[in-house]
């Protein structure tokens, strides 16, 4: 367990806080601006927030101006959002072996950081990048002189997170092993975000205890726990080992709901941060209905989570038939 998780379970929001497990999360998305992700995320049940540093296609993402940076601190500090992570935008390649994209991605990684200082964030998360095809050991040294490079750009308390993969092509940390051997060539402030469904993409089997249970020893042996801050939580649209990943809400993807139960009730994750990047529901209801659920999962409460998924399922269907109406 870090230090980092320590501190942040003695500051609980306004919710309190979720038992030893760390805080629930969700991605949001930019249009509502980092203000609007913050207040979205608290009223649909979450004490954590995860969002773009502004167009995830984008390169350039300017400075907030500092009362705009200073109130999105103080609503999160008032709502009890915390830790506010920063998903750093998908067209960075930490690993290119094109000096070019190196360099803009670099830039924007710097970008993101410096936006996380701004607003308080204390996570950066970024993907761990494909060497195209030059093979792991030459992308993992791109990452390893990308990350020298951008780190000191890092304001204090802002800590950069290397994400897993489901080990696409040639993307990097497409195992717990081969992202414990991309994160041994970087510094040891370096943190892990891991996500369920790339796992899964990436051939570890979640949907049961000895999977999981499996895939805790990889990460603890590969990685170590204690340097995983962050975890992104999503079921899976893809067939296990697939290498590819598509999120699915909980319960309604091929890891289904008794493994991710597994997951989240398993004593390593303890004091981790859940970022849920599902696909969020139009009707803020549901959405406050798909927190809850997450949140009876976490408590180990099965039955109820079973019967709320359920409760999602039928009204959903009678959604439709009013959209249609
Ligand atoms: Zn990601
Ligand atoms: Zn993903």
């Amino acid at each position: 367990m870090s230090d980092v998780a320590q501190g942040e379970r003695e500051q609980p929001g306004r919710l309190g806080r979720l038992g030893r497990l760390g805080r629930l999360g969700r991605h949001v998305h930019m249009p509502l601006g980092f203000l609007g992700a913050v207040r979205e995320a608290r009223a649909a049940g979450y004490d954590a927030v995860q969002v773009f540093p502004g167009n995830p296609k984008g390169w350039r993402h300017a400075p907030l101006a500092p009362e705009a940076a200073a109130r999105v601190r103080a609503e999160a500090r008032d709502l009890g959002v915390a830790p506010i992570v920063i998903h750093a935008p998908y067209i960075i390649n930490v690993a290119s072996d094109d000096d070019e994209l190196t360099a803009k991605s670099a830039r924007a990684l710097i970008n993101a950081l410096e936006r996380a200082g701004e607003i308080g964030a204390r996570y950066v998360v970024v993907h761990a990048g494909s060497h195209k095809g030059k093979g792991e050991e030459y992308g993992i040294a791109r990452v390893a002189r990308l990350v020298e490079e951008v780190l000191p750009a890092a304001p204090p308390g802002v800590e950069l997170l290397i994400e897993n993969s489901a080990g696409a092509g040639n993307v990097l940390a497409g195992s717990p092993a081969a992202l414990g051997r991309l994160l041994a060539a970087l510094p040891a402030r370096v943190g892990a975000c891991v996500d369920t469904a790339h796992l899964w993409g990436g051939g570890s089997d979640l949907s049961g205890r000895e999977g999981v249970e499996r895939t805790f020893a990889e990460l603890q042996a590969a990685v170590g726990l204690e340097r995983v801050r962050v975890i992104h939580l999503n079921d899976s649209a893809v067939a296990l080992g697939s290498r590819r990943d598509v999120h699915a809400r909980l319960g309604e993807g091929a890891i289904g709901l008794p493994g991710l139960a597994c997951w989240m009730t398993h004593p390593a994750l303890h004091g981790h941060h859940t970022i849920l990047e599902t696909p969020l529901e139009e009707d803020p209801e549901r959405e406050t209905m798909r927190c809850a659920m997450t949140r009876l999962l976490l408590a180990g409460d099965m039955e109820g989570a079973t019967t709320l998924l359920g409760d999602l399922r039928e009204t959903a269907e009678g959604e439709g038939e009013r959209k249609n109406g």
